[in-house]
């Protein structure tokens, strides 16, 4: 029977691809890929005869058609994403209408290009007693936010927020994020083509320059905005360890020296 793989080709490094994902790759009979560096990590891995198609000018229903019509025999079709298929990918509008016709499906997730941009940055988006929770959002554009997940809701928590999709709607974040409390100094990480090989750029600025920052690198598309209470933390004098190295912290795998 023929499957329909969603692989996460990783967020533009081709070597971030799961090794799960690359077997696939190597034994695909079709891939269909959205990007020009995926387009590399598809055409790397392989085989000759696999029919690898771009998917730049194709819409939902002619890559649902596509899918559909390589989905034969004992096949093995790929319909390659950036980063994870799961996000922000329209992985289940591709799904359903494989489901309709008893088409077998897998997704094999990747590396989000919030964790691509937070390692560019030596970031920890979680850090103890300072933010535990991250927030992967993008800002209202023409996909209206539903309730209660606008940016001024979400951003009141005071945690890691991972913005999507949102490099041009700048201003509306700085507006947003005073709304909600956050300082004019509170640093901003934006990582433009995040692992890519030579073109990966990292701004680092505040709520009030970051703007100022991205229109003078020219970065308009491709980039990940992160604000975080534990941004910088790198450089901090004192930072709370985590229980979990702690010399008296006890887990499943490891006995306390000492108890507490
Ligand atoms: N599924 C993807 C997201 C697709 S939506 C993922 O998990 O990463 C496209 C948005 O993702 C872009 O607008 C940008 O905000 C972000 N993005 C994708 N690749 C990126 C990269 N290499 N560097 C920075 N941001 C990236």
């Amino acid at each position: 029977m023929a499957k329909v793989w969603f692989v996460g080709a990783g967020p533009g490094d081709p070597d971030l691809i799961t090794v799960k994902g690359r077997h696939l790759i190597e034994k695909a009979d079709a891939i269909l890929f959205a990007g020009s560096l995926v387009s590399e990590t598809a055409m790397r891995w392989a085989k000759p005869d696999c029919q690898v198609m771009d998917s730049k000018g194709m819409d939902l229903e002619e890559i649902i058609a596509w899918l559909i019509a390589q989905a034969q025999d004992e096949r093995t079709v790929i319909r390659l994403q950036t980063g994870d298929p799961g996000l922000y990918g329209a992985l289940i509008e591709m799904v359903q209408p494989l489901d309709e016709r008893g088409i077998d499906v897998g997704v094999v997730p990747g590396v989000s290009s919030a964790m691509a941009s937070a390692a560019a940055g030596v970031e920890s988006l979680t850090l103890p007693e300072v933010t535990q929770t991250v927030i992967l959002t993008r800002v209202e554009g023409r996909t209206p936010m539903p309730e209660g997940e606008s940016l001024p809701e979400l951003a009141q928590h005071h945690c890691t927020l991972c913005l999507f999709l949102s490099i041009t709607l700048l201003k509306k974040v700085q507006a947003d994020l005073l709304d909600a409390g956050w300082s004019e100094d509170a640093p901003i990480l934006v990582v433009h083509k995040a692992s890519w090989p030579g073109e990966e750029k990292i701004i680092r600025g505040t709520l009030a320059d970051i703007r100022e920052k991205c229109r003078t690198e020219k970065i308009n598309s491709q980039a990940m905005i992160i604000i975080s209470p534990a941004m910088g933390s790198r450089h901090w004098p004192e930072i709370k360890k985590s229980k979990l190295y702690d010399k008296r912290f006890s887990h499943r795998f490891r006995k306390a020296a000492h108890k507490i």
